[in-house]
């Protein structure tokens, strides 16, 4: 959609509201309809190709901000329950998601839509938590909805330990906070590319049970924050296998911005690599898949589990529909109890840009990601890549001219290198042309550049490397 599409887009759709605040009065409060009625509606996959009437995210944003409904049970606004719950079931299939996922699974899967990663990785603690303590508190004979049991439930749950790498986003930490459990972390070493691995968990798991602990929820992810590594998936869940006690551990996937790629082909063998033993998996629409913020789907394998953990219903919530058990209430399945109409924009991206245009922009971008790798590698006088680029994430350093002329194949930390790459990003920042990130990877201190941005081109890419350049140059004369 181009720029005069979307002015004659965005005006039609202010006719549109406008019309619907003033049918308002002609309507009945609910509507007259019968739980599944928009699934005949809709189709069971979403478009390959683009539709001929599109209609981007801020447009869905926009009657999305029309309808007041807080939509936190499904008699509340049947229409944004049932949206979310297909477009959910679309966003699982172009992700190429295992079918554990879907609404209609056997093990009860689904999706929805959380407010961020950070919200949808605390409320799945908050659901392995009771899973696990409830499954311990029964083993022990324990009659539940007696105060004996409840008792025992906060006797156990300071001994529960979150793990995830050291590489994990801070989410994971914090969601052990929310959730009122220890967090431990597993070390990650350059040499294995910051990914987590079977070994090193074992050795936090052994030190767990020898400290008395109880593991009870493993984040893996898919593309971490510092330079987008992916745990090794097979090695973890074979170390998951080895103990009883291990296998009742929740695992869940943190893609919160590579899980975008699973849309293009080349990526899904990834998503089949968990297909099994995982009990959630979540990612951001909002970060690299063409839809604005937010809109961080969540999926899981058995959404008992989370409304066994979340559901009050006090009286005011009870309606008919909800104690059949025929509908979806979201409200059981997230922290927060009314919630907006995401589904829509959500929907609008899916079918404005078809599965293809999705993939397009999945492979533009990490090819424009290959041509800075390949721009870094070629001034290998100048300059090292620590990590392996991935996902359209290059993370390098400057070289300390002392050693320019040696490459390891590992980055060995350099004091003079560290100094000069910060102020290379510290020069490129202030200048304000481009804006770059750095971080600090196993004490090495790094610069990224990434090239997810839809807006982006080659000419971009091409001209933020120059500029590192030229900075860089600049620098080292200057020494
Ligand atoms: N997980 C990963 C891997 C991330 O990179 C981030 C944010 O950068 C998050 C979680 C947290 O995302 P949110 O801002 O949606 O909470």
């Amino acid at each position: 959609m181009d720029r005069e599409q979307f002015r004659v887009a965005a005006h039609s759709a202010i006719d549109d509201i406008l019309n619907y605040f003033e049918g308002i009065p002609d309507r009945r409060v609910v509507p007259a309809v019968e739980p599944g009625y928009l699934r005949p509606l809709i189709p069971s996959d979403p478009p390959t190709e683009p539709e001929s009437v599109t209609f981007p995210s801020i447009l869905g944003e926009m009657y999305s901000a029309t309808f007041t409904a807080p939509a936190f049970n499904w008699l509340c606004s049947p229409a944004c329950t049932e949206l979310e719950t297909i477009v959910m079931d679309w966003v699982a299939k172009a992700l190429g998601l295992p079918g554990c996922f879907l609404s209609s699974s056997e093990t009860n899967g689904g999706g929805v839509i959380q407010n961020s990663a950070s919200d949808a990785i605390a409320t799945m603690m908050v659901a392995a938590r009771e899973r696990r303590v409830r499954e311990m508190v029964l083993a022990e004979g324990r009659q539940e909805g007696t105060l004996e049991y409840d008792e025992r439930k906060m006797d156990l749950q300071p001994r529960l330990v979150a793990i995830a790498s050291d590489q994990t986003h801070s989410s994971a930490a914090k969601g052990a906070l929310i959730a009122g459990t220890r967090f431990r972390s597993v070390p990650t070493r350059l040499d294995e590319n910051m990914e987590m691995t079977g070994p090193h968990l074992r050795e936090v798991l052994e030190k767990c049970e020898r400290d008395n602990l109880t593991p009870y929820h493993l984040t893996m992810t898919l593309g971490t924050t510092n330079i987008c590594s992916v745990d090794r998936f097979a090695e973890i869940k074979a170390v998951l296998r080895e103990k009883p006690a291990w296998q009742r551990i929740w695992v869940h996937v943190d893609a919160a911005y590579a899980g975008a790629a699973l849309v293009a082909d080349e990526w899904q063998y990834l998503a089949q690599e968990f297909a099994e033993g995982v009990d959630s998996f979540n990612m951001n629409l909002h970060k690299w898949l063409l839809v604005n913020f937010d809109a961080s789907a969540l999926f899981v394998r058995n959404r008992l589990d989370l409304t066994n953990a979340l559901d009050v219903t006090p009286t005011y919530l009870r309606n008919p529909y909800s104690d059949m058990g025929t509908v979806i209430d979201y409200r059981n399945w997230s922290i927060s109890l009314g919630r907006r109409f995401r589904a829509l924009k959500i929907w609008f991206v899916l079918r404005s840009y078809g599965l293809n245009g999705m993939k397009a922009h999945i492979r533009k971008t990490i090819g424009f990601g290959d041509i800075f790798a390949g721009l870094i590698r070629s001034r290998s006088d100048r300059f090292e890549i620590v990590t392996k680029p991935a996902f359209a994430l290059t993370v390098f350093r400057v070289k300390n001219p002392q050693v320019a002329d040696q490459t390891p194949t590992v980055c060995r930390k350099d004091e003079t290198a560290d100094t000069l790459t910060k102020t290379v990003y510290e020069l490129v920042n202030s200048r304000g042309e481009i804006f770059i990130t750095s971080t600090v990877v196993d004490g090495i201190y790094v610069i990224r550049v990434i090239s997810a941005n839809p807006l982006a081109d080659e000419k971009n890419v091409r001209n933020a490397f120059d500029i590192i350049l030229r900075t860089t140059e600049e620098v080292l004369q200057r020494q």
